[in-house]
């Protein structure tokens, strides 16, 4: 799933283009793509963004007039196209809009499920849609993250990973910063120490920025991920070769040697434990 990341650098090439003309056409939408009917999506047509925005994994274009969102969440498997004036695009997408002039701004997703989606909603309604989140990751500073680790009993994986708690890392981004702040995935997020959450802090930072600026260049998973996805591969510190465990529903990369002291960790797959 694309993370604050790849979310953000969505952003930057999105913002100028949706703006540049009024909507022409909205629509049509996938029918398990739109999540909400009323206001229509044709109430788009005629008015202009403002630009894009992001909060957390999901990007949202507010009109100019201040009454309407657009909001997107691409889930795992959403992408996201702008296609200039006579570029060919995809003949059925699960969202289409038409800019006046002809360029588009189109919504794929790959597989038969659409687990992607789009909701056309007013300012209040976007508040309330967004409300749950924590705060932003990105720039999070030492101190909010103290304070949010020594209330959490939980697992530096499972914690950095729920939204509600730290708003834009999944599990890639959570690998790749627990390797770079050499902490086991493992650690429960009370018992860090000071000086451990300085190190986390400023490694949630170095490495969504080194994401992003990654991402802006067009920088494909293989290259962006140092410790992802990258089972047996030498860790880009020590040269130990990278190793891999089941937790909970997600598989976790992280170095034995820089992150564990030298242990394995042991599979807790959701559905072992609830045997
Ligand atoms: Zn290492």
């Amino acid at each position: 799933m694309p993370e604050l990341p790849e979310m953000e650098a969505w952003r930057r090439r999105l913002d100028e283009p949706v703006r540049a003309f009024p909507i022409a056409k909205a629509g049509p939408a996938h029918v398990a793509t739109l999540k909400t009917f009323d206001p229509p999506l044709a109430a788009l047509e005629g008015r202009r963004f403002e630009g894009a925005r992001r909060r957390a994994k999901r990007l949202y274009f507010p009109t100019d007039d201040g009454e309407l969102v657009l909001l997107v969440h691409l889930m795992t498997a959403g992408r996201l196209k702008y296609l200039t004036a006579g570029e060919k695009g995809p003949k059925s997408p699960a969202f289409r809009l038409e800019f006046q002039g002809g360029a588009q701004f189109v919504l794929t997703e790959a597989g038969s499920k659409k687990r992607a989606g789009v909701w056309l909603l007013t300012p209040e309604q976007l508040e309330g849609e967004l409300g749950h989140l924590g705060p932003e990751a990105l720039g999070l500073g030492a101190e909010a993250l103290g304070e949010i680790c020594a209330r959490e009993p939980r697992r530096l994986h499972s914690l950095l990973r729920d939204q509600r708690v730290i708003a834009g890392i999944g599990r890639a981004w959570a690998n790749e910063i627990l390797h770079h702040a050499r902490l086991s995935p493992y650690a429960l997020a009370r018992d860090l120490s000071r000086e451990q959450v300085e190190r986390l802090a400023e490694a949630i930072d170095v490495e969504l920025e080194r994401g992003l600026e990654l991402r802006e260049r067009g920088a494909n998973d293989k290259r962006t991920y140092r410790v992802h996805d990258k089972l047996h591969e030498p860790c880009y510190v020590c040269g130990t070769p990278i190793a891999r465990v089941d937790f909970e529903e997600h598989t976790i990369y992280y170095c034995p040697d820089c992150q564990t002291g030298g242990r394995v960790l042991k599979d807790r797959r959701l559905s072992r434990l609830l045997r």
